[in-house]
């Protein structure tokens, strides 16, 4: 097979993408030859194929991130050279911008204006965060163990990563898992989804022509049974940095416990409850709930879907929220008025679709809905059910799409009790005008991540994880270096 395709974007542009693994800094054809295809989301239509890997060629990937970490990264090179590489990258990054986002919306679906401005500028950011952070990796000295031994500890890289991500997010989780990865020392085998690989495989042509040396990141597409299997259960594996869905998550960490005991963190699901409380600006805690219900057409781990109400306002909440829903428009992700692009795949579409048909067996009200058209393309309009049950599987399970159920509470403590009836602990939001009420709900919310009077904002400079079944570990801020490095302590009898 080639290592090469041109696409002709919806601009009707012409681009060059490399469709091989991209291993020692080159791209190569998967050992056994196999490819799989790539989906247009939008059009149904088939983009290109892609090379798969398969466990040989993550032994060789493995072996080329190893041989990387104990010559040429790793501890043998400063932190000043990882933060110059890893800002080149960003630089190249911000040449491409516009190259980046229409290749991400055509892969993934999303429009180009939130790829572009959002997405790949926040991955830019990420970038550039971790690249300061590489020069400053301390120990400490520890003094209590007496004037005559000299005990300290340092960071050191963990070794090689392997980093398996969805395709909600392709380049802003390349951006998050090597950001910190990268900073801290350690190598990477990266497995992109088999359903958005492109532009994973295009940030690696800038890997290459930042200057990286070879195997410091390889990249190698495949299928998460398969590849993504194979790089988890993988013996020289040091750490594995996963997301995705939380039945794969336990996969990872069966295959960990199986192989080698390497480090895991995971980022999962979610089911994040919103709490809108009678002193709320009603508009605003509206406008930010279906945002949060609907941003990535609710393709979100945070995805805002469970919304409890105030009785005593619940009735004009919803009607601010049906004018919001009539200006939403789902679309081409080339259409520029499009606020949100189609659903990823078939499957997806599938399941979100039966999601919506078990919200109404169970007998919730559709408040807002529009039965789906024989449109091309996995669109799926905007869905609010009404006066929802604690039980009912849409209130319960991660959709995974926009469809968002509004309940009602009487009190702060039915209230909290209701955003915290989940097995998931990701994202929360509390809309009040009541600082001391903000502060006690958000305390007592199990959460990773609570919004007040906002949604879905994050930093790179705060920690974002999840509590429960929602995740282990953290990523972004200083502390998603803790999950890249390892503590030694060094003990001298001086
Ligand atoms: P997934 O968890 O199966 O896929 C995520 C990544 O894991 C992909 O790169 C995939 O190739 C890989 N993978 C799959 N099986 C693997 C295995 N056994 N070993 C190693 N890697 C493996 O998610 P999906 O099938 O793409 O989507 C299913 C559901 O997961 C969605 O409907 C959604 O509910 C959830 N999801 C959550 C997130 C998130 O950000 N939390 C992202 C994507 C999907």
């Amino acid at each position: 097979m080639t290592t090469s395709a041109t696409i002709t974007l919806p601009t009707g542009q012409t681009l060059k993408i490399p469709t091989g693994l991209f291993i020692d800094n080159k791209f190569v054809p998967a050992a056994k030859g196999g490819t799989f295809d790539t989906i247009n989301p939008s059009t149904e239509e088939v983009i290109c194929c892609v090379a798969e890997a398969t466990a040989e060629d993550i032994d060789l990937a493995v072996s080329s991130s190893r041989r990387a970490f104990t010559t040429t990264w790793g501890q043998n090179v400063l932190g000043t050279e990882r933060a110059r590489l890893i800002n080149k990258l960003a630089d190249l990054m911000e040449r491409d911008q516009q190259m980046l986002a229409e290749l991400e919306a055509y892969d993934n679906g999303k429009p180009v204006r939130i790829a572009r401005d959002g997405d790949i500028a926040d991955s830019i950011a990420c970038l550039r965060y971790y690249a300061g952070w590489a020069d400053k990796l301390t120990g400490q000295t520890i003094s209590s163990t007496g004037p005559t031994k000299f005990n300290f500890t340092r960071e050191e890289p963990i070794g090689v990563c392997g980093q398996i991500i969805p395709w909600n997010y392709p380049i802003m989780m390349w951006a998050w898992k090597t950001g910190p990865a990268l900073a801290t020392g350690c190598t990477v085998v990266m497995k992109p989804s088999e359903l958005t690989p492109l532009t994973a495989l295009k940030l690696c042509e800038l890997v290459q022509e930042a200057g990286f040396p070879a195997g410091v990141l390889n990249c190698v597409p495949g299928l998460g049974p398969v590849g993504g299997a194979a790089l988890a259960s993988h013996p020289d594996v040091n750490k594995i940095a996963f997301t995705g869905s939380t039945e794969t998550g336990r996969k990872i960490m069966e295959a960990s416990a199986k192989s080698n005991l390497k480090k895991v963190s995971l980022e999962l699901g979610g089911k994040s409850p919103s709490l809108v409380f009678e002193s709320a600006d009603l508009e605003k805690a509206a406008a930010w709930a279906l945002m949060g219900a609907t941003y990535n057409s609710g393709q979100d781990c945070t995805c805002g879907s469970r919304v409890y109400v105030q009785s005593s306002v619940y009735d004009k909440f919803l009607s601010i929220m049906k004018v919001k829903v009539e200006e939403y428009h789902i679309g081409d992700g080339f259409d520029s008025k499009s606020s949100a692009g189609p659903l990823i795949s078939k499957a997806q579409f599938d399941k979100v679709n039966a999601y919506i048909q078990s919200g109404i067996d169970e007998g919730a009200t559709p408040f807002i809905y529009s039965p789906k058209t024989e449109r091309r393309g996995y669109f799926v309009e905007p869905v609010v059910f009404s006066d929802v049950k604690s039980d009912m599987k849409i209130v319960q399970e991660e959709i995974f799409g926009p469809v968002l159920s509004v309940g009602r509470f009487e009190t702060e403590a039915e209230a909290i009790a209701l955003a915290n009836d989940s097995k998931y602990g990701l994202g929360a939001a509390v809309y009040s005008s009541d600082g001391g009420q903000c502060i006690r709900v958000s305390s007592s919310i199990a959460a990773g991540t609570v919004w007040i009077n906002q949604y879905g904002l994050l930093s790179n400079q705060a920690p974002f994880g999840g509590y429960k079944m929602s995740g282990i570990g953290r990523e972004l801020g200083s502390y998603a270096l803790a999950e890249y490095t390892a503590v030694k302590s060094v003990l001298w009898n001086v």
